[in-house]
């Protein structure tokens, strides 16, 4: 740990102005405003790494004026939702109700051990942060945050991630071969004969016209006119073809209104990849179709499209599927990376869009945004980059690696863009829910359960609640439900709990995969759930952890135990362990400049930040106020 003062003249003057610019407040002081970014899962040494090379120059300049941790502990299970739900609380799965980012039903005496419900949906049980800052009379603005869907008084909520209607994807030949056109009204000029093709998103019907601008000096079929009806009138969007990499507002479509199924209006955007001068082949790539979901909406009235249009997440599902051309570890030579990489710049780029009019426009006193990066990123390629791996092969790691990085910069250039509408006396906290570690191997902890008598499947093949004493749920959050008696059909008495526990660790941590014991350790929440923050009415009864490199098979019916799959990232484990960890960064009034501190768990973020604006700590916060990052006196 350094004790290191700081004088910097920038940020004396920054005080300086804003005392004078900002009323002030009873005890002569101007409370500070607070700038909050999320970046889903990042990995600490890899960003330690690109900090060293001078690869995130935003972060860097935020670590140097602030504190900074890189050993944070997440929640268990870390995952997305319970990690949110804990550093908005500052309180423990336990207490949050959010034990996964899919929980199982409550009450408990209304639902089975087989029904579950989106975790991210769950009404948090403890007070986030921002009901907090309004309870003390400060204005939240809040975009695309998990769990911050909610409205507040004069605040606003962006939620797009609520109003997903379904997946994004790809057309090409292979979807809708392109044709000679024809019963087009007000065809566009083209110096060859037109082609076109349909498709369908969501509920809506397209139709797509190929045409060699001559305006455009290139040969051959350059432009994708994209109409609702043939007419070349008044099109939904105009595309050029241009391949991966170029600049993201020539080359991206202004917000399409498509229907969804329940025939209220969605958005997306369109990019073409590629299109043959012949005609013969093109790559048309469309984000998911999502719903506006403001709160309140009359707030965003005069905010430009691409405001109120979310797009979320990058192209994960249709690289994963090839959709984007050969992968790398598939053979490919990095196109279908460079594809994906500008999904991903794009939903940054409408990220920090929205956060740039939301900070200028809006009035607020704390400021919430996330990004769903590196996190998605990391999901597909941390399994290549793991070198304790089986699989590893340094040659593809190596070629994925700066992919991998480019993910990170846009993650701070995200962060840059914050910090250009930051006001004088204004906290910048970075903060992440999790880590990443690389697995290749599952362990279906259903079928140790079934081997051993404790999961019982009728006839049908269905779960037999009235002999199942314990099952992995279809939640796959790291823990197992007993089938206790205050459940529905749930058949263990309080007398017999104690017992089948035993028995269940018993068998759980006798499991062979070869000379391994793939799960590492169980924690009974009657014994370690207050500890360990676990547990609860919406909680497990048995917390399990893995050897590194496997991951849960949350199956019912696995032909294996434990089995291999491709290489992946993966979240989810104990967050004892190492790679699990994340990092905060803290700068700004009231925080050491160019401390490094050490210990500190996602729980302490809320506690911390609610002491350095003076508002009450939120309600349920059960963290500690990291003090050694805070300047003297406190
Ligand atoms: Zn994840």
């Amino acid at each position: 740990m350094t004790f290191r003062l700081s004088a910097r003249p920038a940020s004396i003057i920054l005080l300086l102005l804003a005392s004078w610019f900002a009323p002030a407040s009873l005890n002569g002081q101007t409370p500070p405003k607070a700038m909050v970014l999320a970046w889903d899962g990042a990995v600490p040494s890899l960003v330690d790494d690109m900090l060293r090379r001078g690869k995130l120059p935003h972060l860097a300049k935020l670590v140097t004026g602030g504190a900074f941790a890189n050993d944070v502990q997440p929640v268990f299970p870390s995952a997305t939702a319970p990690g949110f739900a804990s550093l908005w609380s500052g309180a423990p799965p336990r207490a949050t109700g959010v034990s996964g980012n899919r929980v199982p039903k409550r009450p408990r005496s209304q639902h089975t051990v087989l029904e579950s419900a989106s975790g991210f949906d769950t009404p948090l049980e403890a007070e986030p942060l921002w009901a907090a800052a309004v309870r003390s009379g400060r204005k939240v603005v809040a975009v695309h945050v998990p769990f911050g869907g909610a409205s507040s008084p004069g605040g606003l909520h962006f939620q797009g991630y609520a109003g997903i209607v379904s997946r994004d994807g790809v057309i090409n030949a292979r979807v809708s071969k392109p044709q000679l056109a024809s019963d087009w009204k007000n065809m566009p000029a083209s110096s060859i004969p037109p082609l076109e093709i349909s498709f369908q998103i969501a509920a809506s019907r397209f139709f797509g016209l190929f045409i060699d601008d001559p305006r455009i000096p290139r040969e051959g079929y350059d432009t994708l006119i994209v109409a609702a009806s043939r007419d070349g009138k008044h099109p939904a969007c105009k595309l050029l073809s241009a391949p991966a990499g170029s600049r993201i507002e020539l080359y991206w479509s202004s917000p399409v209104t498509v229907l969804a199924g329940s025939g209220d209006q969605a958005t997306v955007y369109f990019r073409l990849f590629e299109l043959n001068a012949d005609g013969s082949d093109f790559l048309l790539y469309f984000t998911r179709p999502t719903r506006e979901v403001v709160s309140p909406r009359e707030l965003v009235n005069d905010a430009p499209a691409v405001v109120r249009s979310f797009v979320g997440n990058g192209g994960t599902l249709v690289y994963s599927q090839g959709g984007f051309g050969k992968t790398i570890p598939d053979g490919g030579d990095g196109l279908a990376e460079a594809r994906y990489l500008e999904t991903v710049a794009f939903a940054q780029y409408q990220l920090a869009e929205t956060m740039r009019w939301a900070a200028a426009r809006i009035s607020w006193d704390l400021f919430f945004a996330y990004s769903p990066f590196p996190d998605e990123s990391e999901h597909s390629w941390r399994g290549y980059l793991d070198p304790r791996l089986s699989s590893y092969r340094v040659e593809i790691a190596r070629r994925l690696l700066p992919y991998v990085e480019k993910v990170y910069q846009t993650c701070d250039e995200l962060l840059g863009a914050m910090l250009a509408r930051r006001p004088p006396n204004t906290i910048v906290a970075l903060v992440s829910d999790h880590g990443m570690e690389g697995v290749e191997r599952q362990v279906a902890v259903n079928k140790v359960l079934e081997e051993r008598g404790f999961l019982i499947f009728d006839e049908r093949g269905r779960v037999d609640l009235t002999k199942t004493a314990a099952i992995y749920g279809g939640a796959n959050n790291a823990f197992v439900l007993l089938n206790t008696t205050d459940r529905k059909g749930g058949i263990v008495t309080p007398e017999r709990r104690g017992e089948i526990a035993r028995r269940v660790r018993d068998a759980l941590l006798g499991l062979r995969d070869g000379d391994r014991r793939p799960i590492a350790a169980v924690y009974d929440t009657q014994v370690d759930g207050a500890a360990l923050g676990i547990g609860g009415e919406a909680g497990g009864d048995l917390y399990l952890d893995l050897l590194p490199g496997y991951e849960f098979d949350p199956r019912l019916r696995a032909s294996e135990v434990v089995s291999s799959r491709e290489p992946h990232g993966a979240h989810g484990f104990n967050p004892a362990r190492p790679s699990m960890r994340t990092i905060i960064v803290l700068s700004g009034p009231g925080i050491h400049a160019g401390r490094r501190f050490e210990g500190a768990s996602i729980t302490d973020f809320a506690p911390t930040l609610a002491k350095l604006l003076g508002i009450a700590a939120p309600r349920h916060a059960a963290g500690r106020v990291l003090k050694e990052a805070l300047a003297e006196p406190h």
